[in-house]
């Protein structure tokens, strides 16, 4: 069973120095939306990255990082 974390953390944390964005930790491995501060940690860095559902979109220019909850709500669907 994989087991994925989830907290709310109001504060952004920094990115990683030459680390994509939203990636806020490697150990353990965690991503942060840039909408509410879901934070998701993972066991690994592919499952995190993969299954957090923490994730750019194209519809805002692949700038922001959003939880499914947050591109609902800002882009119209969780598409
Ligand atoms: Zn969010």
């Amino acid at each position: 069973m994989i087991a994925l974390k989830q907290e709310i953390l109001l504060v952004p944390m920094p990115d990683l120095p030459g680390i994509v964005h939203g990636l806020v930790s490697l150990d353990p491995p965690k991503v942060q939306c840039d909408g509410c501060g879901l934070v998701v940690t993972g066991e690994s860095l592919a499952q995190t990255v993969l299954l957090s559902g923490v994730r750019f979109d194209f519809r805002d220019g692949y700038t922001r990082r959003l939880c499914v909850d947050c591109r609902a709500l800002e882009l119209g669907s969780a598409a």
